[in-house]
């Protein structure tokens, strides 16, 4: 049995710890007066600050909620520790050592004196972190420190991002930590390493450029780990997975460093990845942060809140930076699923020439970086602009389509002033009334299409065969990753003619892509998860229970075949539009590209027998 801590440790550690300190590493707190501080609650919702903290007295309540306490309650209330982990933490910054007795007050010794499971922990973390940027400085650790100086990444930048290096050992860490005293069951815990088959401790990083992920104290909570070698099977990169310290939907790397700024600028940067927060950071934005292998969600809005909005700067910013590709502006369009707060204060930052910060900072220096931030959009005008940017608005249908476009991203934002200044703006675009628009996009908010104000034109339609080909083809991807996961990855969006199927199948691949997902056992959740519109997050259940249209269990020729049918039409397009192309071209004073797009055409043509080949095949 775990000891008490001393009661005069307890009070002792109240009284060294500033509460003010503790509470402002999670919530950005200013000055209220009479010795006050406030902040936005983390303990519920809110939108004005009614947290309160008397450093004075080591205390916090708030009155919209009425939680409330001390230093030790508020960390067993937000960060989930035991009273003794929250007592051990406290101590530890403090820099004292806790005494632990029996329930007769006698000093205890031995294993029984034990910290709890989550200061070990983290303790276990804080000593790999030293261990993997030891490693760094090793002769192995080249190819990692030649990575990093190839990103423009110095040894200072490295030593402040802590970054490090895991060795191509099997269980080099493993050992080290043993050495230390912890223990095969806490390495397993904190997710630094994994029981083999034969039942020996494994590291988790092995050959592998590691990165320390910290909390917005500074704790080591977790790690990502880059693959550096071609023959390293795994992914390009590795997280530490879920534990009782690192839970992924609430991890923000570069927090630690970068909350300060996000307080006092009111701005925070999201960008991609590991490399990309210290490019920022050392190009000048010192607000960015990135997610650690998942998409950014509710919980980290939450967090970020706390450090971003408060009272007198209303208009705090969460700027998204992407480097264009799709999947960024999946990932920008999804934020319009979250609240709408949220959704007036995001905006997005698009590189140029499909760079990530990191690229930009190398080819174009530091200052090109802070004029990307600075060079922001608002998310409803950027996602009203890729609407509009797919069709031709020299054209009445393509004025009618856009207008269809966007209603419905308009229905979305419930901002009314907002909603009237976009619709200002894009009804002269769009040569219409803004009555006519405003009327669409009431339209689309009360879930109808709206109105064609341009008479019954009809939209050409994909014939019923082919749909029903692409809905099989996504059951199959649901129901059956194991079987259709390479086949249906290799084929993108382009064949799904059906705005929803697309955006499923698009949704697949934001999810990981369906070979990869072949293991998960929360696929489905997943995908609906990556899906951007919610009407696709509900087809992705249907689709994930109907029954596929074969009477017996679908195998790789079925997946082939299907996959076969919807592109065959894809592809005879192409074939039609490189022969419109070819006889424009006069062979004989434009013969090197004539010669290009012939071979192009012969390429073409052939895909199309063998997809007509394979298309044919009797499994229906
Ligand atoms: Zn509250």
């Amino acid at each position: 049995m775990a000891g008490r801590i001393r009661d005069a440790d307890i009070q002792l550690v109240r009284e060294r710890v500033d509460i003010a300190d503790v509470i402002g590493e999670r919530v950005t707190l200013r000055n209220a007066g009479g010795g006050n501080l406030k902040g936005l609650c983390p303990f519920h919702d809110e939108r004005s600050p009614s947290f309160n903290v008397t450093p004075a007295r080591g205390v916090y309540h708030c009155f919209g909620c009425g939680v409330g306490g001390d230093a030790i309650t508020f960390l067993t209330e937000l960060d989930g520790l035991t009273f003794i982990e929250a007592v051990e933490r406290l101590a530890a910054r403090a820099g004292l050592k806790l005494t632990y007795e029996d329930v007769d007050g006698r000093v205890q010794r031995g294993p029984s004196n034990a910290p709890g499971l989550k200061q070990r922990l983290l303790d276990a973390h804080t000593a790999a972190a030293e261990f993997y940027t030891k490693q760094l400085l090793s002769p192995e650790a080249l190819t990692a420190r030649q990575f990093l100086t190839a990103r423009g990444f110095d040894r200072g930048a490295a030593a402040t991002f802590g970054c490090g290096y895991a060795p191509d050992s099997w269980d080099a860490l493993a050992k080290h930590l043993r050495a230390k005293g912890f223990t095969a069951e806490e390495l397993n815990t904190a997710g630094l390493a994994k029981p083999s088959r034969t039942g020996n401790l494994i590291d988790r990083f092995r050959r592998r450029l590691v990165w320390p992920i910290r909390d917005s104290s500074g704790a080591v909570i977790g790690f990502g780990a880059r693959k550096l070698f071609d023959d390293d099977q795994g992914p390009k990169y590795l997280n530490t997975p879920e534990t009782p310290l690192y839970k992924k939907s609430q991890v923000l790397y570069g927090i630690d460093l970068a909350r300060k700024e996000i307080a006092k600028t009111g701005r925070v940067v999201i960008v991609e990845g590991y490399t990309d927060v210290m490019a920022c950071h050392l190009a000048g934005v010192p607000m960015a942060v990135a997610t650690c292998g998942t998409a950014f969600g509710p919980d980290h809005i939450r967090i970020l809140r706390r450090f971003l909005f408060d009272s007198e700067s209303a208009d705090g910013r969460i700027i998204f930076t992407f480097d264009g590709d799709e999947a960024g502006q999946r990932a920008a369009l999804k934020a319009f699923d979250e609240e709408q707060r949220f959704v007036s204060q995001t905006y997005i930052a698009v590189t140029p020439g499909g760079q990530d910060p990191c690229e930009l900072r190398q080819s174009a220096g530091d200052a090109a970086v802070r004029e990307l931030i600075e060079r922001h959009t608002p998310l409803v005008q950027f996602a009203l602009e890729r609407a509009i940017a797919k069709h031709d608005l020299d054209t009445a249908e393509g004025r009618l389509h856009a207008t269809r476009a966007i209603a419905p991203l308009l229905a979305r934002v419930k901002d009314r002033g907002l909603v009237e200044e976009y619709i200002g703006v894009y009804a002269g675009r769009l040569g219409k009334e803004k009555a006519e628009l405003r009327r669409a996009v009431q339209g689309a908010a009360a879930g109808q299409q709206p109105e064609a104000p341009e008479g019954p034109k009809r939209v050409q339609r994909t014939d019923s065969t082919q749909l029903r080909a692409q809905r099989e083809v996504l059951k199959v991807a649901l129901q059956q990753p194991q079987i259709a996961g390479p086949y249906f990855d290799a084929v993108d969006s382009t064949p799904y003619t059906d705005p929803n199927y697309r955006a499923v199948r698009e949704a697949v691949a934001a999810a990981g892509g369906a070979a990869r997902a072949a293991a998960g056992p929360n696929w489905i959740a997943a995908v609906q998860s990556a899906c951007s519109e919610i009407a696709a997050g509900a087809l992705v259940s249907e689709l994930a229970v109907e029954e596929l249209r074969l009477a017996g269990e679908p195998d790789g020729l079925y997946v082939r075949t299907i996959l076969a049918r919807i592109q065959r039409p894809v592809v005879e397009a192409e074939v039609a539009d490189l022969k419109r192309r070819l006889q424009r071209i006069n062979p004989s004073t434009d013969k090197d590209e004539y010669m290009k797009l012939f071979g192009q055409l012969m390429g073409l043509e052939q895909h199309v027998r063998s997809l007509r080949d394979q298309a044919a095949n009797a499994v229906e």
